[in-house]
């Protein structure tokens, strides 16, 4: 029923049917209808139509509630001022919640259901009570007040009554009705709907008691069982049995002592009471139900992702201590069980405080991921693991909790590391670069002055002759044979590097620091005796020059490397394939004296 056309007929024949009745029926006093279902038909109506179609709808049900009035009720004269005031009603209450509830969860949530029951109940029916009344007074005399009055309670309470039913049906969404497909569930159905018609048919019948409340418990039952339609079907039948015993003047109604009006009236606050007990209750209920079915739903994700997952998922207390552990977490932490372990059971015994630090940096700042990346040793090899932690909160903001993802990414970490090394090595010879040496330079300037380092530049001699007589390829194979050199003399106290072209440098270290113009003599030996071949085999030799000194005192890069670069100039003037040596470096350079007045003792 998706056409508008359709649904403005659907609704104007029983709007028709509906408030013909309802004025037949219920005009007790000879004055207005007192129930009056109209506008919520009306106000549903609305609802669900788009705006280009209100003014035909309109002008429709207008038509009908004229017609109705005028065949049952006050006859022609009154019929059509009477219509515009009552479908005015329908409309503005659609206008009202439309307005003041956009998200139109008017039985969807408890908000919704609030919302529903004030602005169609209470303030809807509030402008057309006040025109409706000034027309009564004309049509049968009595008091405004009185008429305004019983317009605004039986127009408030019957839109109260059929409102969320019309919405319910309108809204018919499979999950409603999809726990009533098996036999059983029908059965259980047909069985709380036939308590609720005995229990209220027992309950207004008999006058021995006033046995009123009694309805509530098939209510109750009807509303935990089959939520929002067991709570308005219930009412339905509970509203059947009271009308059927007030039409028929029996039971707990013949005895009030008033007016069939004001029981009319009467009931109709009973309904509307019962109703404004049970729909908001099953709203309720059924949220929660959506709300567990989602959770349960997660749950099995989650369990299917923590089972099959490498990395190792875990749930920790607020002390850090492992309450859940995934299958992972086995292989990971190389225990046969970490729950009720402390996270920091994966890692070192060291890396404790850094386990405790990145656990209270999470609770600080709840939402945010906290990363940390660790080495282990795991059966006598090195891995990397890799933490993720968050805080969980509860609903009072209190971190009662956190989750944790632990992966292995050693490949990773070592994919990074060899490309660090390749950043640092030069690829001709497989020694440090540049950048590694300057490094290196400046951790040793750092504490120059407790342990002095001897630094060394080698240039090797004549090396634009050797491209020259030998070709490109051939000094290629030079330089990478003197990188050999250098890479079999290298340890922890012996740094080479290779500077760029044919230059290198030497940090030679603490205990041997002042054995440091020895290993330059031993290289450049190295480097003279070393027999290499041109590209015909036959047999060549090179030289280098190097120049040495030994920095005591903490100073800047380059003024190091200009107190080993005057040395090898030296070198290089004084005829090549010598080492030279800058001496009384620390003196000569304090207050910026210049290099060159060094003394230089000439070897080899
Ligand atoms: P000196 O004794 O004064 O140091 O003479 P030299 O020829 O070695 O001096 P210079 O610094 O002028 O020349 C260095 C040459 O080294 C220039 C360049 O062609 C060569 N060279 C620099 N890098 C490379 C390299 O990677 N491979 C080769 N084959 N040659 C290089
Ligand atoms: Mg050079
Ligand atoms: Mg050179």
């Amino acid at each position: 029923m998706t056409h508008p056309a359709m649904r403005i007929a659907l609704y104007g024949a029983l709007f028709f049917v509906v408030t013909s009745a309802t004025i037949f029926w219920t005009r007790f006093a000879g004055g207005l209808a007192l129930v009056w279902v109209g506008s919520a038909l009306a106000a549903a109506l609305f609802l669900t139509l788009p705006r280009v179609h209100h003014l035909g709808a309109f002008a429709i049900l207008m038509g009908l509630s004229t017609a109705a009035t005028a065949l049952f009720g006050f006859g022609p004269a009154w019929a059509l001022p009477l219509a515009v005031a009552n479908i005015f009603e329908g409309w503005f209450i659609a206008w009202l919640l439309v307005r003041l509830r956009p998200q139109r969860d008017f039985i969807e949530s408890e908000g919704g259901v609030a919302s529903l029951g004030f602005w169609a109940g209470f303030v809807g029916p509030l402008p057309s009570a006040i025109v409706g009344g000034l027309m009564a007074v004309q049509i049968v005399g009595g008091t405004w007040l009185f008429h305004a009055f019983s317009w605004w309670v039986g127009h408030g309470l019957g839109t109260l009554l059929v409102l969320p039913l019309a919405l319910l049906l309108q809204s018919y969404r499979r999950e409603d009705f999809a726990n009533m497909r098996d036999r059983a569930r029908v059965l259980a159905f047909a069985g709380v709907v036939s308590l609720t018609a005995l229990v209220s048919g027992f309950a207004f019948h008999q006058s021995a008691m006033p046995l009123l409340f009694l309805p509530i418990v098939p209510l109750v039952f009807a509303s935990f069982r089959f939520r929002r339609f067991g709570a308005a079907i219930a009412v339905l039948v509970i509203s059947v049995a009271a009308a059927f015993s007030l039409g028929m003047g029996t039971g707990v109604f013949a005895e009030l002592a008033m007016p069939l009006w004001q029981k009319a009236l009467f009931l109709q606050f009973y309904l509307a009471t019962l109703l404004l007990i049970a729909f908001p209750m099953a709203v309720i209920i059924q949220q929660r139900q959506r709300i567990l079915d989602e959770l349960g739903d997660r749950e099995a994700m989650q369990r299917l992702i923590a089972d099959h997952s490498d990395d190792a998922l875990l749930h920790l207390d607020s002390s850090g201590t492992i309450r859940f552990a995934s299958p992972a977490s086995t292989r990971l932490s190389g225990r046969g069980s970490v729950e009720q372990l402390h996270l920091a059971a994966f890692f070192s015994e060291f890396d404790r405080k850094k386990v405790d630090r990145a656990l209270d940096k999470a609770s600080r700042h709840p939402g945010r991921t906290e990363i940390l990346e660790r080495s282990v040793g795991r059966g006598g090899k090195t891995r990397w693991l890799e933490a993720k932690l968050r805080a969980v909160e509860t609903s009072g903001r209190k971190v009662c909790g956190f989750v944790v993802t632990i992966r292995d990414i050693t490949a990773r970490k070592l994919e990074e590391l060899e490309m660090t090394r390749e950043a640092r090595t030069d690829t001709l010879t497989g020694l440090p670069n540049r950048r590694a040496f300057l490094d290196i330079l400046d951790r040793r300037l750092d504490v120059a002055d407790q342990e002095p380092f001897g630094l060394a530049f080698v240039d090797l001699d004549h090396f634009k002759q050797v491209n020259d007589t030998h070709g490109h390829a051939i000094g290629d194979k030079v330089l990478s044979e003197v990188g050999a050199i250098m890479n079999g003399m290298a340890s922890d106290t012996f740094f080479f590097a290779r500077l760029g072209g044919e230059e290198f440098a030497i940090i030679v270290k603490r205990p041997l620091a002042e054995a440091a113009a020895d290993i330059c003599e031993r290289l450049r030996l190295a480097i003279a005796k070393h027999p290499m071949a041109d590209s015909d085999g036959k047999a060549f030799t090179v030289t280098a020059s190097l120049g040495f000194a030994m920095i005591s005192e903490s100073c800047s890069a380059s003024m190091a490397l200009q107190a080993a670069d005057a040395p090898l100039y030296l070198a290089k003037a004084s005829g090549r394939n010598r080492t030279c040596r800058a001496q009384g470096f620390g003196r000569l350079t304090r207050g910026g004296a210049p290099i060159e007045q060094a003394r230089i003792a000439v070897a080899g």
